[in-house]
């Protein structure tokens, strides 16, 4: 406790050097080192986005209900910035898809989606909104990308909240501009991509260039992933 009010006694004494034009050279520029940031406008704004996203008050099914519980005080996502669910798309950063979109639903989806401001994202939580889940069947879109961009797709069935959290947290990387590689490009595994149904035998050595291609450039553009 002694130290601490020696440490902040020893600051408030250098703003007072430093508002009397006392503090010179060595001093002068520590004192200035010590309290600048120097960043760019894009990346202070990605920074703002990223910890204030405000999700939209939006459920579909089962998956609902673990998403609620993301704003109560055991999961606490207000330490992330995304506690202020908002009820208009036109405030909303964020969808969370939680829960089966049925062929009824997915224009009214896609409708309240267009609706929201750019820039906004999109999760789809759980089996059910990522590919269809259990019902395959003709009433239920298989996945939620058949209609609409998703960022982040979030397995389980359902997902627990802590599972959200986790792509919450992802999200909140990718809008930072510094997402998570996927484990092909973390372990260089080109080649191991899934080939379209149709498609015979092996892949051909075009496919597999083409496909390396393709994850080349998120390389260099991302740089190494934060977690
Ligand atoms: S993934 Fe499971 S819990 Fe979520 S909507 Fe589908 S059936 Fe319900």
């Amino acid at each position: 406790m002694e130290i601490e009010r020696d440490s902040l006694r020893a600051r408030q004494l250098r703003a007072r050097d430093l508002l009397r034009g006392d503090l010179e050279g060595r001093d002068l520029e520590e004192y200035v080192e010590e309290r600048l940031l120097t960043t760019t406008l894009e990346n202070a704004l990605n920074w703002g986005r990223a910890n204030a996203l405000f999700p939209l008050t939006f459920g579909l099914a089962c998956c609902g209900i673990e998403m609620m519980s993301m704003v109560t005080s055991r999961y606490d996502i207000a330490r992330f910035g995304a506690e202020a669910f908002r009820a208009s798309p036109r405030q909303a950063d964020m969808i969370i898809l939680s829960g089966r979109v049925s062929i009824k639903m997915a224009p009214v989806v896609r409708r309240v989606y267009d609706q929201m401001l750019e820039p906004k994202w999109v999760i789809a939580m759980g089996a059910c909104s990522s590919s269809g889940g259990m019902f395959a069947n003709y009433a239920v879109v298989q996945g939620a990308d058949k209609f609409m961009p998703v960022d982040i797709h979030i397995p389980g069935c359902p997902p627990r909240p802590e599972a959200l959290l986790h792509g919450f947290n992802k999200l909140q990387r990718l809008v930072r501009g510094q997402p998570d590689l996927g484990w092909r490009q973390r372990y260089n595994a080109v080649g191991t991509e899934e080939w379209a149904r149709f498609e015979e035998g092996s892949p051909t050595a075009e496919a597999i260039e083409r496909a390396a291609r393709a994850l080349a450039p998120k390389h260099s553009e991302t740089g190494p992933a934060d977690a």
